[in-house]
């Protein structure tokens, strides 16, 4: 089963009595959590047993679904407390202080055509939540495939968590093959009769990266006397940056999706868990890899959401071996990889070859077959997934590519 969730902005603000109800679930997830933590139990049904009795007694009027779901979300965050204890990080007595609540399908009723949610608040009382339809969340509303999952209710939206069951991946008729660097996607799409170089490109992530990772330092300097706000604005920064870079790598992924769908191609990418730098500091900064898995991750969720088959490989040696006599070089340096045997390419795309190749030794079929002859890559033409520009259309699809000679 997959799950999207989809947040809609409130019509009209949260009514009075809905507003009470998010308090009195913090309440209960409050005493739930203290609950949980003298009585050292951290698992959904225990924390019922423990802390129903008590809290029904104060609050006779609370819908019993909710109450289900406030124990559901103190026994995550004790479960979170205990793993951090257990990794010897310091944990504080988790508390909650947010004015949030979640609530599953059967506690409350959305009207998918009139973007209406009946929310019942206890015996007798509900409140109705208009809210705001763009096309956007129509989408979703009106696709009668996706079921109703959990609904997050916060003091400014709403989230509703839309489900579907996992569709199957379609049979590839070609290959998308993307080697990820931190300013682009560099690759190669391959079908059973051409193979042509491809590229997608986000430089100002790292741009942002940088500007963001100044300004920190800025703050940290300005506000070293006082931790407490150097912190928080420091996070502020973080989130803004984090906002920022996700926003981008969305479009990079719906480019190189669209394109995959349209053309019934398998995407294969390096697997990134388990990489790390080891050199200097800042080199580690530069080269942080967090936007990059960011974008695997959104690559990898849509494409399953789509039925797009997306194959993971083994990154080792990829920059370093040739692709026709495999040869491994010693170093990774330099834009342009150079063999022996003749073989000449652009790094990353010579990168993007191994990765192809690892992927079909690894059992990737592609119906009729791959014929990858490297003496008759046409390496000169290129197609362009992606790049800044093409945000500034409201629906970038990477089909109406830009072909260049490089
Ligand atoms: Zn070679």
């Amino acid at each position: 089963m997959l799950y999207k969730g989809v947040a809609f902005s409130l019509e009209s603000g949260l009514p009075p009595e809905a507003k009470s109800l998010l308090e009195d679930f913090r309440l209960a997830v409050n005493n739930a959590i203290r609950a949980g933590l003298q009585a050292r139990v951290t698992s959904r049904n225990a924390l019922t047993r423990l802390a129903y009795r008590d809290f029904r007694q104060d609050h006779p009027g609370m819908y019993a679904q909710h109450l289900v779901s406030a124990f559901e979300v103190a026994a995550s965050v004790l479960k979170n407390h205990r793993r951090r204890i257990r990794d010897c990080a310091n944990s504080r007595v988790p508390y909650v202080r947010r004015l949030v609540m979640k609530t599953e399908n059967q506690a409350y009723r959305l009207d998918r055509s009139e973007g209406i949610i009946d929310l019942p608040v206890r015996a007798g009382c509900h409140v109705h939540l208009r809210l705001v339809v763009s096309r956007y969340h129509r989408r979703y509303l009106d696709d009668t495939s996706l079921s109703l999952g959990s609904l997050t209710v916060l003091l400014d939206r709403v989230v509703v968590a839309f489900r579907k069951e996992t569709p199957r991946p379609f049979d590839p008729a070609s290959v998308l093959s993307l080697d990820t660097n931190e300013r682009s996607l560099d690759g190669v799409f391959a079908s059973c009769d051409d193979i042509t170089v491809v590229k997608a490109y986000f430089p100002d992530v790292a741009r942002i990266q940088r500007r963001h990772h100044d300004r920190r330092k800025r703050l940290q300097k300005k506000k070293a006397h006082d931790r407490r706000t150097s912190r928080a604005l420091c996070r502020k920064e973080g989130r803004r940056e984090h906002h920022r870079i996700d926003h981008r790598m969305h479009h990079v992924a719906n480019a190189v999706l669209s394109f995959a769908e349209k053309h019934k191609a398998a995407i294969v990418l390096e697997d990134l868990t388990g990489i790390r730098h080891n050199r200097s500091k800042e080199f580690n900064r530069r080269m942080s890899l967090w936007p990059r898995r960011k974008l695997h991750q959104i690559i990898e969720y849509k494409a399953q959401w789509n039925g797009i088959p997306v194959v993971k490989v083994d990154p080792r040696y990829s920059s370093r071996r040739c692709p026709t006599c495999g040869r491994i070089q010693d170093s990774r340096m330099g834009t342009v990889f150079e063999c022996g045997c003749g073989w000449r390419m652009d790094r990353h795309i010579s990168a993007s070859i191994n990765l192809l190749q690892t992927a079909i030794s690894g059992g990737l079929e592609v119906a009729g077959g791959l014929r990858f002859d490297p003496g008759a890559f046409q390496h000169d033409v290129m197609m362009t997934l992606y790049e800044p520009a093409m945000a500034a259309r409201s629906e970038p699809n990477g089909t109406s590519c830009v072909s260049g000679v490089t």
